[in-house]
Protein backbone atom coordinates (compact mmCIF):
# COMPACT_ATOMS: atom_id res chain seq x y z
CA UNK A 1 0.00 0.00 0.00
CA UNK A 2 1.56 3.48 -0.86
CA UNK A 3 1.37 6.06 2.17
CA UNK A 4 -0.30 9.19 1.28
CA UNK A 5 0.00 12.30 3.50
CA UNK A 6 -2.22 13.80 5.97
CA UNK A 7 -3.26 16.37 4.12
CA UNK A 8 -4.53 14.09 1.55
CA UNK A 9 -7.22 12.10 3.39
CA UNK A 10 -10.13 14.54 2.98
CA UNK A 11 -9.94 13.02 -0.86
CA UNK A 12 -9.91 9.75 0.18
CA UNK A 13 -13.35 9.06 2.40
CA UNK A 14 -14.68 5.71 2.96
CA UNK A 15 -11.17 4.26 1.74
CA UNK A 16 -8.65 2.18 3.55
CA UNK A 17 -5.12 4.52 3.56
CA UNK A 18 -1.39 3.90 4.48
CA UNK A 19 -0.25 7.54 7.08
CA UNK A 20 2.93 8.00 8.42
CA UNK A 21 4.36 10.46 10.72
CA UNK A 22 4.79 11.41 14.75
CA UNK A 23 2.35 11.39 17.71
CA UNK A 24 1.02 15.25 17.88
CA UNK A 25 -1.17 14.40 21.02
CA UNK A 26 -2.64 11.39 22.51
CA UNK A 27 -5.87 11.25 24.24
CA UNK A 28 -8.07 8.64 25.98
CA UNK A 29 -11.98 9.25 26.01
CA UNK A 30 -13.62 6.31 27.86
CA UNK A 31 -12.31 3.29 25.93
CA UNK A 32 -11.55 4.92 22.89
CA UNK A 33 -8.14 6.44 22.33
CA UNK A 34 -7.73 9.63 19.97
CA UNK A 35 -3.98 10.68 18.46
CA UNK A 36 -3.04 13.78 16.69
CA UNK A 37 -1.22 12.33 13.58
CA UNK A 38 1.36 15.22 12.44
CA UNK A 39 3.77 14.78 8.77
CA UNK A 40 5.26 17.29 6.54
CA UNK A 41 1.37 18.48 5.68
CA UNK A 42 -0.24 18.73 8.65
CA UNK A 43 -2.02 16.65 11.18
CA UNK A 44 -5.25 14.32 11.11
CA UNK A 45 -7.37 12.61 14.04
CA UNK A 46 -7.25 9.45 14.35
CA UNK A 47 -9.94 7.60 16.38
CA UNK A 48 -8.77 3.68 18.08
CA UNK A 49 -12.15 2.16 19.05
CA UNK A 50 -12.61 -0.48 21.45
CA UNK A 51 -14.04 -3.44 19.39
CA UNK A 52 -10.19 -4.12 18.67
CA UNK A 53 -8.79 -4.65 22.24
CA UNK A 54 -5.15 -5.85 20.92
CA UNK A 55 -4.90 -2.41 19.06
CA UNK A 56 -6.09 -0.25 21.54
CA UNK A 57 -3.65 -1.99 24.03
CA UNK A 58 -0.90 -0.89 21.94
CA UNK A 59 -2.01 2.36 21.08
CA UNK A 60 -2.32 3.02 24.61
CA UNK A 61 1.38 2.88 24.56
CA UNK A 62 1.66 6.03 22.42
CA UNK A 63 3.24 8.89 23.36
CA UNK A 64 3.92 12.53 21.93
CA UNK A 65 6.91 12.19 19.44
CA UNK A 66 6.44 8.70 18.80
CA UNK A 67 6.89 7.50 14.88
CA UNK A 68 4.32 5.69 13.67
CA UNK A 69 2.59 3.73 10.63
CA UNK A 70 -1.32 3.54 10.75
CA UNK A 71 -3.59 1.73 8.13
CA UNK A 72 -7.20 2.99 8.66
CA UNK A 73 -10.51 3.86 7.17
CA UNK A 74 -11.01 7.88 6.34
CA UNK A 75 -14.57 8.44 7.52
CA UNK A 76 -16.33 11.40 7.18
CA UNK A 77 -16.96 13.56 10.26
CA UNK A 78 -20.78 13.78 11.37
CA UNK A 79 -21.42 17.84 10.89
CA UNK A 80 -21.63 18.76 14.36
CA UNK A 81 -17.57 17.35 15.00
CA UNK A 82 -16.17 19.00 11.78
CA UNK A 83 -13.70 21.17 13.43
CA UNK A 84 -13.29 24.04 10.46
CA UNK A 85 -9.52 25.02 12.12
CA UNK A 86 -8.06 21.85 10.69
CA UNK A 87 -7.78 21.64 6.70
CA UNK A 88 -8.55 17.70 7.87
CA UNK A 89 -11.31 18.58 10.39
CA UNK A 90 -14.01 17.27 8.13
CA UNK A 91 -12.53 13.43 8.06
CA UNK A 92 -11.49 11.30 10.93
CA UNK A 93 -9.21 7.96 10.44
CA UNK A 94 -10.52 4.54 12.04
CA UNK A 95 -7.42 3.05 12.92
CA UNK A 96 -6.99 -0.94 11.69
CA UNK A 97 -3.68 -1.39 11.95
CA UNK A 98 -0.94 0.43 13.98
CA UNK A 99 3.01 0.06 14.12
CA UNK A 100 5.41 1.95 16.45
CA UNK A 101 8.70 2.83 14.08
CA UNK A 102 10.33 4.42 16.78
CA UNK A 103 9.94 5.41 20.33
CA UNK A 104 10.73 9.24 21.84
CA UNK A 105 11.74 10.59 25.10
CA UNK A 106 9.81 13.15 26.42
CA UNK A 107 10.67 16.17 24.67
CA UNK A 108 12.69 18.77 26.76
CA UNK A 109 9.61 21.38 25.88
CA UNK A 110 6.58 20.56 24.54
CA UNK A 111 6.28 20.67 20.38
CA UNK A 112 2.02 21.02 20.06
CA UNK A 113 1.91 23.44 22.27
CA UNK A 114 3.97 26.57 21.19
CA UNK A 115 4.61 27.47 24.53
CA UNK A 116 7.93 29.78 24.94
CA UNK A 117 10.51 27.77 25.82
CA UNK A 118 13.68 29.50 25.64
CA UNK A 119 15.76 30.06 22.54
CA UNK A 120 18.78 28.21 24.30
CA UNK A 121 16.70 25.46 24.52
CA UNK A 122 15.18 25.82 21.64
CA UNK A 123 18.20 26.35 19.60
CA UNK A 124 20.03 23.12 21.26
CA UNK A 125 16.80 21.06 20.28
CA UNK A 126 16.44 23.03 16.82
CA UNK A 127 15.21 19.32 15.27
CA UNK A 128 12.40 19.30 18.14
CA UNK A 129 11.71 23.25 16.94
CA UNK A 130 11.25 22.54 13.85
CA UNK A 131 8.57 20.12 14.56
CA UNK A 132 6.29 23.34 15.75
CA UNK A 133 4.62 23.90 12.92
CA UNK A 134 5.09 27.83 13.09
CA UNK A 135 8.85 27.07 12.78
CA UNK A 136 8.56 24.38 9.88
CA UNK A 137 6.37 26.59 7.68
CA UNK A 138 9.42 29.06 7.98
CA UNK A 139 11.53 26.67 6.74
CA UNK A 140 9.20 26.13 4.02
CA UNK A 141 8.38 29.21 2.91
CA UNK A 142 11.87 30.29 3.06
CA UNK A 143 12.56 27.17 0.32
CA UNK A 144 9.52 28.70 -1.89
CA UNK A 145 10.98 32.21 -1.72
CA UNK A 146 14.78 30.92 -3.26
CA UNK A 147 12.15 28.68 -5.51
CA UNK A 148 10.34 31.34 -6.78
CA UNK A 149 12.99 33.81 -6.85
CA UNK A 150 15.17 31.54 -8.92
CA UNK A 151 12.65 30.94 -11.31
CA UNK A 152 11.65 34.62 -12.07
CA UNK A 153 15.65 35.28 -12.91
CA UNK A 154 16.59 32.36 -14.71
CA UNK A 155 13.54 33.23 -16.96
CA UNK A 156 15.22 36.76 -17.36
CA UNK A 157 18.29 34.87 -18.48
CA UNK A 158 20.18 35.03 -15.93
CA UNK A 159 23.13 32.12 -15.20
CA UNK A 160 23.87 30.86 -11.79
CA UNK A 161 27.27 30.54 -10.76
CA UNK A 162 28.58 29.42 -7.39
CA UNK A 163 32.13 31.49 -6.14
CA UNK A 164 34.02 30.19 -3.78
CA UNK A 165 33.57 29.27 -0.26
CA UNK A 166 37.28 29.54 0.16
CA UNK A 167 38.63 32.79 -1.19
CA UNK A 168 40.37 35.34 -0.55
CA UNK A 169 38.91 38.75 1.28
CA UNK A 170 36.95 40.88 -0.17
CA UNK A 171 35.71 43.99 2.27
CA UNK A 172 32.87 44.78 3.06
CA UNK A 173 33.96 46.93 6.09
CA UNK A 174 33.71 43.58 8.25
CA UNK A 175 36.29 41.30 10.41
CA UNK A 176 36.72 38.48 7.99
CA UNK A 177 36.54 34.34 8.65
CA UNK A 178 40.16 32.85 8.08
CA UNK A 179 40.90 29.35 7.22
CA UNK A 180 44.43 28.56 7.51
CA UNK A 181 46.15 26.42 5.03
CA UNK A 182 47.86 23.45 5.71
CA UNK A 183 49.55 23.12 2.41
CA UNK A 184 51.06 26.81 2.60
CA UNK A 185 52.53 27.45 6.06
CA UNK A 186 51.08 30.78 7.28
CA UNK A 187 48.91 31.73 4.26
CA UNK A 188 45.30 31.66 4.80
CA UNK A 189 41.97 31.75 3.00
CA UNK A 190 39.19 34.06 3.56
CA UNK A 191 35.47 33.31 3.82
CA UNK A 192 33.93 35.70 1.64
CA UNK A 193 31.99 39.04 3.01
CA UNK A 194 30.15 38.29 0.09
CA UNK A 195 31.35 37.61 -3.85
CA UNK A 196 31.60 40.85 -4.70
CA UNK A 197 35.47 40.28 -6.38
CA UNK A 198 34.05 37.26 -8.13
CA UNK A 199 31.12 38.68 -9.75
CA UNK A 200 32.72 41.32 -11.20
CA UNK A 201 35.40 38.76 -12.64
CA UNK A 202 32.58 37.08 -14.01
CA UNK A 203 31.50 39.61 -16.08
CA UNK A 204 34.91 40.32 -17.51
CA UNK A 205 34.17 36.58 -18.52
CA UNK A 206 31.37 37.79 -20.27
CA UNK A 207 28.70 35.92 -18.25
CA UNK A 208 26.39 39.30 -18.78
CA UNK A 209 24.12 38.14 -16.19
CA UNK A 210 25.09 36.49 -12.68
CA UNK A 211 22.98 35.52 -10.14
CA UNK A 212 23.82 33.38 -6.99
CA UNK A 213 22.15 32.62 -3.44
CA UNK A 214 25.42 33.07 -1.62
CA UNK A 215 26.27 32.42 1.41
CA UNK A 216 28.10 35.73 3.19
CA UNK A 217 30.97 35.41 6.01
CA UNK A 218 31.22 38.73 8.52
CA UNK A 219 32.79 38.36 11.68
CA UNK A 220 30.67 40.65 13.66
CA UNK A 221 28.64 40.81 16.75
CA UNK A 222 25.01 39.59 16.31
CA UNK A 223 21.89 42.05 16.53
CA UNK A 224 18.59 41.05 15.67
CA UNK A 225 18.34 42.23 12.35
CA UNK A 226 22.21 40.53 11.54
CA UNK A 227 23.13 36.78 12.01
CA UNK A 228 26.32 36.94 13.44
CA UNK A 229 28.28 34.90 11.32
CA UNK A 230 26.79 33.74 8.04
CA UNK A 231 24.02 35.12 6.10
CA UNK A 232 22.66 34.83 2.44
CA UNK A 233 22.32 37.50 -0.16
CA UNK A 234 20.56 37.20 -3.53
CA UNK A 235 23.61 38.00 -5.14
CA UNK A 236 23.27 39.67 -8.66
CA UNK A 237 25.31 41.39 -11.55
CA UNK A 238 24.81 42.54 -14.60
CA UNK A 239 26.49 44.06 -17.49
CA UNK A 240 25.90 46.76 -19.65
CA UNK A 241 22.98 48.00 -17.24
CA UNK A 242 22.07 51.23 -15.95
CA UNK A 243 21.22 51.87 -12.05
CA UNK A 244 17.75 52.39 -13.30
CA UNK A 245 17.79 48.73 -14.87
CA UNK A 246 18.52 47.29 -12.06
CA UNK A 247 16.33 48.90 -9.12
CA UNK A 248 13.71 48.48 -11.67
CA UNK A 249 14.52 44.63 -11.63
CA UNK A 250 14.70 44.31 -8.35
CA UNK A 251 10.75 45.66 -7.53
CA UNK A 252 9.82 44.13 -10.42
CA UNK A 253 11.13 40.53 -8.46
CA UNK A 254 10.07 41.34 -5.40
CA UNK A 255 6.68 42.88 -6.20
CA UNK A 256 5.98 39.59 -7.69
CA UNK A 257 7.15 37.46 -4.83
CA UNK A 258 5.43 39.13 -2.66
CA UNK A 259 2.21 39.22 -4.53
CA UNK A 260 2.33 35.12 -5.39
CA UNK A 261 3.99 34.01 -2.08
CA UNK A 262 2.70 36.69 0.48
CA UNK A 263 -0.49 37.85 -0.65
CA UNK A 264 -2.09 39.41 2.74
CA UNK A 265 0.99 41.98 2.22
CA UNK A 266 0.48 44.98 1.13
CA UNK A 267 3.21 46.85 -0.76
CA UNK A 268 2.44 50.58 0.07
CA UNK A 269 4.34 52.29 -2.82
CA UNK A 270 4.50 51.22 -6.53
CA UNK A 271 6.45 52.57 -8.07
CA UNK A 272 8.90 51.72 -4.81
CA UNK A 273 10.04 55.50 -3.97
CA UNK A 274 13.26 56.45 -5.03
CA UNK A 275 15.06 58.81 -2.72
CA UNK A 276 17.99 60.54 -2.48
CA UNK A 277 20.72 60.13 0.27
CA UNK A 278 20.06 64.19 0.94
CA UNK A 279 16.50 63.78 0.90
CA UNK A 280 15.84 60.73 2.99
CA UNK A 281 18.55 62.23 5.78
CA UNK A 282 16.53 65.81 5.43
CA UNK A 283 13.44 64.27 5.99
CA UNK A 284 13.41 61.44 8.16
CA UNK A 285 16.91 61.63 9.70
CA UNK A 286 17.90 58.47 8.49
CA UNK A 287 19.92 56.30 5.65
CA UNK A 288 16.46 53.50 5.73
CA UNK A 289 13.69 55.63 6.36
CA UNK A 290 10.32 53.62 7.42
CA UNK A 291 7.74 55.16 4.65
CA UNK A 292 4.72 52.86 6.32
CA UNK A 293 1.56 54.69 6.59
CA UNK A 294 0.91 52.16 9.75
CA UNK A 295 3.62 51.12 11.51
CA UNK A 296 1.57 48.74 13.78
CA UNK A 297 0.04 47.13 10.79
CA UNK A 298 1.93 43.73 10.53
CA UNK A 299 1.09 43.22 6.40
CA UNK A 300 2.29 46.66 5.44
CA UNK A 301 5.48 46.27 3.58
CA UNK A 302 7.05 49.78 2.41
CA UNK A 303 9.86 49.24 -0.16
CA UNK A 304 12.02 52.41 -1.20
CA UNK A 305 15.91 53.24 -2.87
CA UNK A 306 18.13 55.68 -1.38
CA UNK A 307 20.33 56.55 -4.33
CA UNK A 308 22.83 59.44 -5.27
CA UNK A 309 25.09 58.84 -2.24
CA UNK A 310 27.93 60.36 -0.63
CA UNK A 311 31.25 57.77 -2.29
CA UNK A 312 32.63 58.32 1.03
CA UNK A 313 32.40 58.24 5.06
CA UNK A 314 33.05 61.25 6.85
CA UNK A 315 36.70 61.12 7.72
CA UNK A 316 38.45 58.44 9.59
CA UNK A 317 40.83 59.62 12.76
CA UNK A 318 44.01 58.67 10.69
CA UNK A 319 42.67 60.78 7.77
CA UNK A 320 41.62 58.25 5.84
CA UNK A 321 38.68 58.27 4.05
CA UNK A 322 36.15 55.20 4.01
CA UNK A 323 33.49 53.95 1.44
CA UNK A 324 30.56 54.79 2.38
CA UNK A 325 29.25 51.24 0.45
CA UNK A 326 32.82 49.56 -0.65
CA UNK A 327 35.92 50.25 -2.59
CA UNK A 328 34.12 49.20 -5.94
CA UNK A 329 31.22 51.79 -6.59
CA UNK A 330 31.55 54.50 -9.21
CA UNK A 331 31.58 57.91 -8.25
CA UNK A 332 28.95 59.73 -10.44
CA UNK A 333 30.67 60.35 -13.85
CA UNK A 334 30.82 64.58 -12.88
CA UNK A 335 31.99 63.93 -9.60
CA UNK A 336 35.32 62.32 -10.79
CA UNK A 337 37.24 65.12 -10.63
CA UNK A 338 36.38 65.71 -7.27
CA UNK A 339 38.62 62.65 -6.19
CA UNK A 340 41.53 64.82 -6.69
CA UNK A 341 40.81 67.85 -4.26
CA UNK A 342 37.28 67.24 -2.69
CA UNK A 343 37.17 63.88 -2.30
CA UNK A 344 34.56 64.42 0.32
CA UNK A 345 32.06 66.05 -1.70
CA UNK A 346 31.97 63.15 -4.59
CA UNK A 347 28.59 61.32 -5.16
CA UNK A 348 28.78 57.73 -6.22
CA UNK A 349 26.32 55.32 -8.10
CA UNK A 350 24.99 53.15 -5.11
CA UNK A 351 21.82 52.57 -4.31
CA UNK A 352 20.44 50.71 -1.13
CA UNK A 353 16.60 49.30 -0.85
CA UNK A 354 15.00 50.03 2.30
CA UNK A 355 11.93 48.31 4.27
CA UNK A 356 10.05 49.43 6.89
CA UNK A 357 13.18 50.96 8.05
CA UNK A 358 15.58 48.10 7.53
CA UNK A 359 18.36 48.26 4.88
CA UNK A 360 17.63 45.11 2.89
CA UNK A 361 19.96 45.50 -0.20
CA UNK A 362 22.50 47.29 -1.04
CA UNK A 363 24.51 47.62 -4.73
CA UNK A 364 25.64 49.98 -7.06
CA UNK A 365 27.41 50.72 -10.81
CA UNK A 366 31.11 49.67 -10.76
CA UNK A 367 34.66 51.05 -11.41
CA UNK A 368 35.60 49.91 -14.32
CA UNK A 369 38.59 52.35 -15.19
CA UNK A 370 41.84 51.28 -13.42
CA UNK A 371 42.80 54.90 -12.96
CA UNK A 372 39.73 55.51 -11.30
CA UNK A 373 39.86 52.02 -9.29
CA UNK A 374 43.75 52.76 -8.06
CA UNK A 375 42.81 56.22 -6.91
CA UNK A 376 39.64 54.99 -4.85
CA UNK A 377 42.28 52.30 -3.14
CA UNK A 378 44.53 55.27 -2.41
CA UNK A 379 42.04 57.85 -1.03
CA UNK A 380 40.98 54.62 1.53
CA UNK A 381 44.28 54.35 2.18
CA UNK A 382 45.89 51.32 0.95
CA UNK A 383 49.38 51.43 0.04
CA UNK A 384 51.23 50.72 -3.34
CA UNK A 385 52.22 47.25 -2.64
CA UNK A 386 48.58 46.24 -1.00
CA UNK A 387 47.00 47.33 -3.45
CA UNK A 388 48.95 44.87 -6.35
CA UNK A 389 48.36 42.54 -3.73
CA UNK A 390 45.24 42.46 -2.42
CA UNK A 391 43.74 43.69 -5.53
CA UNK A 392 46.25 43.29 -8.23
CA UNK A 393 44.05 40.58 -10.07
CA UNK A 394 41.07 42.95 -10.47
CA UNK A 395 43.11 45.59 -12.18
CA UNK A 396 45.09 43.37 -14.64
CA UNK A 397 41.53 41.62 -15.38
CA UNK A 398 40.28 45.14 -16.43
CA UNK A 399 42.70 45.74 -18.68
CA UNK A 400 41.28 42.92 -20.88
CA UNK A 401 37.92 44.73 -21.94
CA UNK A 402 35.61 45.11 -19.10
CA UNK A 403 31.93 46.21 -19.74
CA UNK A 404 30.05 48.52 -17.57
CA UNK A 405 28.92 46.44 -14.80
CA UNK A 406 26.87 46.91 -11.76
CA UNK A 407 24.72 44.91 -9.49
CA UNK A 408 22.70 44.75 -6.03
CA UNK A 409 22.57 42.00 -3.59
CA UNK A 410 19.25 42.01 -1.46
CA UNK A 411 19.30 39.93 2.10
CA UNK A 412 17.57 36.50 2.08
CA UNK A 413 17.35 36.39 5.92
CA UNK A 414 16.55 39.49 6.34
CA UNK A 415 13.74 40.06 4.07
CA UNK A 416 12.54 36.73 4.99
CA UNK A 417 12.52 38.02 8.87
CA UNK A 418 9.98 41.04 7.72
CA UNK A 419 7.62 38.99 5.36
CA UNK A 420 7.56 36.26 8.16
CA UNK A 421 6.39 38.59 10.89
CA UNK A 422 9.95 36.63 12.30
CA UNK A 423 11.24 38.15 15.54
CA UNK A 424 14.93 38.37 14.45
CA UNK A 425 16.90 36.56 11.48
CA UNK A 426 18.04 33.60 13.42
CA UNK A 427 14.31 32.33 13.15
CA UNK A 428 14.37 31.95 9.43
CA UNK A 429 17.10 29.74 9.34
CA UNK A 430 17.40 26.19 9.96
CA UNK A 431 20.23 26.05 12.12
CA UNK A 432 21.04 29.26 13.73
CA UNK A 433 23.48 30.17 15.99
CA UNK A 434 22.51 31.99 19.47
CA UNK A 435 22.95 35.68 20.02
CA UNK A 436 26.09 35.21 21.33
CA UNK A 437 27.61 33.30 18.36
CA UNK A 438 27.09 29.74 19.72
CA UNK A 439 25.96 26.58 17.78
CA UNK A 440 24.37 24.97 21.00
CA UNK A 441 23.24 21.81 18.58
CA UNK A 442 26.64 21.18 17.33
CA UNK A 443 28.72 22.61 19.70
CA UNK A 444 30.66 25.12 18.12
CA UNK A 445 32.89 26.68 17.91
CA UNK A 446 34.72 23.83 19.82
CA UNK A 447 38.72 22.87 20.54
CA UNK A 448 40.43 20.88 17.90
CA UNK A 449 43.05 18.44 18.95
CA UNK A 450 46.95 19.41 18.82
CA UNK A 451 47.25 17.29 15.90
CA UNK A 452 44.95 19.16 14.12
CA UNK A 453 46.96 22.96 15.60
CA UNK A 454 49.86 21.02 14.29
CA UNK A 455 48.91 20.27 10.83
CA UNK A 456 47.83 23.90 9.78
CA UNK A 457 50.91 25.00 11.76
CA UNK A 458 49.21 26.87 14.24
CA UNK A 459 50.05 27.65 18.12
CA UNK A 460 47.59 28.79 20.81
CA UNK A 461 48.63 31.74 22.80
CA UNK A 462 46.81 31.17 25.72
CA UNK A 463 43.74 29.20 26.72
CA UNK A 464 40.93 30.22 28.03
N1 LIG B 1 28.66 43.12 -2.29
C1 LIG B 1 27.72 44.13 -1.88
C2 LIG B 1 27.29 43.89 -0.44
O1 LIG B 1 27.42 42.80 0.09
C3 LIG B 1 26.51 44.17 -2.72
C4 LIG B 1 26.77 44.74 -4.07
O2 LIG B 1 27.43 45.76 -4.17
O3 LIG B 1 26.23 44.16 -5.03
O4 LIG B 1 26.75 44.79 0.18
Amino acid sequence: MKRILVRETVNHIGKKVLLKGWIHVARRMGKMIFVDLRDISGIVQVVFLSDNQELLKLAKTLRPEFVVEIIGQVNQRPEKLINSKMPTGTVEIQAQELKVLAESKTPPFEIAEEKEAGEALRYKYRYLDLRRESNRKMIIMRSKFIKFIRDFLHKEGFIEVETPILGKSTPEGARDYLVPSRVYPGKFYALPQSPQQYKQLLMVAGLEKYFQIAPCFRDEDSRSDRAPDQFYQLDLELSFITQEEILNLTERLFTDVVKTLFPEKKITYSPWPRLTYQEAMDKYKTDKPDLRKNKNDQNELAFCFIIDWPLFEPELEDGHLAPAHHMFTAPKDSDVPLLEYEPKKARSWQHDLALNGYEVGGGSIRITDPKIQEKVFELVGISKDDIQSKFGHLLEAFQYGVPPHGGIAPGIDRMLMILLNAANVREVTAFPKTGDNRDLLMNSPSEVSEQQLKDLHLKLSSKK
